[in-house]
């Protein structure tokens, strides 16, 4: 079968054959997707050869951005000479190994081994599994309520759908049991009248210990939670929020998982976001940015404390054909060889994420803007029919959605949670390009105001 050549054509054959996740399939056959035949750098190019700046580095993971020949080499290279082998009979192979030894070097100095995963939802799968085992082997099998957040999100596989706090998910699909949500950081959405980031921030994290206590300290066993929440809606925490929750992590014997599927590889100004924000996590979450995306990977990095203990409990009954993949393992190599290599960290830290935080924060003096916050290179702009009365339009998503396609129509991937654009370019992104990220984002803005304005929906 030979591919037809115009984009009209390849549409009708998308929406005769192909089921995209998370879509309302029979409107999107309606309308038609985009079709993304190549990118380099931060720029994507769409079959009409529209030129779009990605601001969302495909779905967050594509940190040192588009076109890297080096992580094309390794991977064909290693697919030459070994495209796959298992590591589950007693068997490993070098990629492993030396991925493996990077990330121990890499991540905070109590994590020196990992799980290889294929994704962030089997890492979060994992998780679950390896909580509780470890509970078992210090015979405490009665420890295994897993605490998440509402909003959160860890994956759309059953178990990790259930860790995650998505109640459009739940509603399709019922959480399995022992998982608990408590409320979630979000300042804009949840606080009380006249409280203040502070305040809130407190209050969010005191649920946490209201939990635990209500249920019982001998039947919790982990507290799973993302640094930043980035499907939620890019949802940063009030700065008094992480210390009281480590305060509690401390206090009580329960294990903290840090999802760092997002926020990992850079995307805060630290390697880690738990770096960023002060935290001492016993497991972390890995997807996406390990690779930049460029193969499927993912892992569950388990600090010493937890590792000494289920190295004492015999065989752990869980594994995937793909853990550990030789071809994943060489591209998440030299993606970190580049990371160190170009000091992207430092980049973000120093340069780029001052930077657009600069330019973004301005965008808050727009009418339709209730509030802009951004670290590291991932932000948000939540809009409101209202700045001083932090209130919501009447029919949420609506605002959202029609600002998302605008911003298309200006040449920028942003993403629309609810009515809340969200952005988490490249790492690599230079300052000519975050002005025009930013120039674009304003022209959105201002195309949706006057549209709403022709609705009747703002004054
Ligand atoms: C994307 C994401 C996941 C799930 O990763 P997949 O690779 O899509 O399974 C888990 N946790 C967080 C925080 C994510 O953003």
């Amino acid at each position: 079968m030979s591919l037809p050549a115009s984009t009209a054509e390849l549409r009708a054959l998308d929406a005769a054959h192909h089921l995209h996740p998370f879509s309302d399939m029979k409107s999107l056959n309606a309308e038609g997707s985009r079709i993304i035949v190549k990118a380099e750098g931060v720029w994507l190019t769409d079959s009409d050869g529209n030129r779009i700046l990605d601001g969302m580095s495909g779905l967050w993971c594509v940190n040192v951005g588009y076109g890297r020949q080096e992580i094309v080499d390794a991977v064909a290279q290693q697919m030459t000479e070994l495209p796959y082998y298992n590591t589950f009979f007693k068997t490993t192979h070098k990629p492993a190994i030396e991925l493996a030894a990077k990330l121990a070097e890499l991540t905070p100095p109590q994590f020196n081994r990992v799980f290889f995963t294929g994704s962030g939802s089997e890492s979060n799968d994992t998780v679950i599994k390896l909580v509780r085992r470890y509970f078992q082997i210090k015979e405490k099998p009665e420890k295994k309520i897993i605490i998440s957040r509402r909003n959160a999100y860890h994956g759309s596989t059953v178990a990790a759908g259930s860790l995650g706090g998505m109640a459009p998910m739940h509603g399709q699909s019922a959480p399995i049991p022992d998982i608990l949500h408590i409320a979630q950081p979000y300042w804009w959405g949840e606080a009380r009248q006249g409280e203040t980031p502070e305040e809130f921030g407190l209050r969010a994290a005191q649920a946490l210990e209201a939990a635990i206590d209500a249920m019982g300290e001998d039947r919790i066993a982990a507290f799973i939670a993302e640094p930043i929440q980035g499907a939620g809606g890019v949802i940063i925490p009030p700065a008094t929020y992480w210390p009281e929750i480590a305060r509690i992590c401390r206090e009580r014997d329960i294990l903290f998982i840090s999802d760092e599927v997002i926020c990992g590889f850079g995307r805060t100004g630290k390697w880690f976001g738990c770096e960023t924000f002060g935290t001492e996590p016993d497991i972390l979450v890995m997807a996406k940015g390990i690779t930049s995306g460029y193969m499927p990977l993912g892992g569950v990095m388990v600090a010493d404390r937890v590792a000494e203990v289920l190295l004492e409990g015999g065989d752990f009954n869980h594994g995937y054909t793909y853990s550990g993949h030789p071809a994943a393992c060489a591209a998440a190599i030299a993606n970190l060889d580049i990371m160190v290599r170009e000091d992207l960290v430092g980049h973000v830290a120093n340069d780029a994420g001052p930077y657009l935080k600069a330019g973004w924060s301005a965008l808050a003096d727009h009418p339709l803007v209730g509030e802009a916050p951004m670290t590291g290179l991932v932000g948000a702009l939540e809009l409101t029919p209202d700045k001083t009365g932090r209130t919501s339009f009447a029919d949420v998503g609506k605002v959202g959605t029609l600002a998302r396609d605008f911003s298309f129509k200006n040449g920028l991937v942003m993403r629309a949670v609810r009515d809340r654009l969200i952005i988490a370019p490249p790492l690599v992104i230079s300052h000519g390009e975050i002005d025009e990220l930013v120039a674009r984002a304003r022209r959105t803005l201002d195309d949706t105001y006057a549209e709403l304005k022709r609705w009747g929906w703002v004054r």
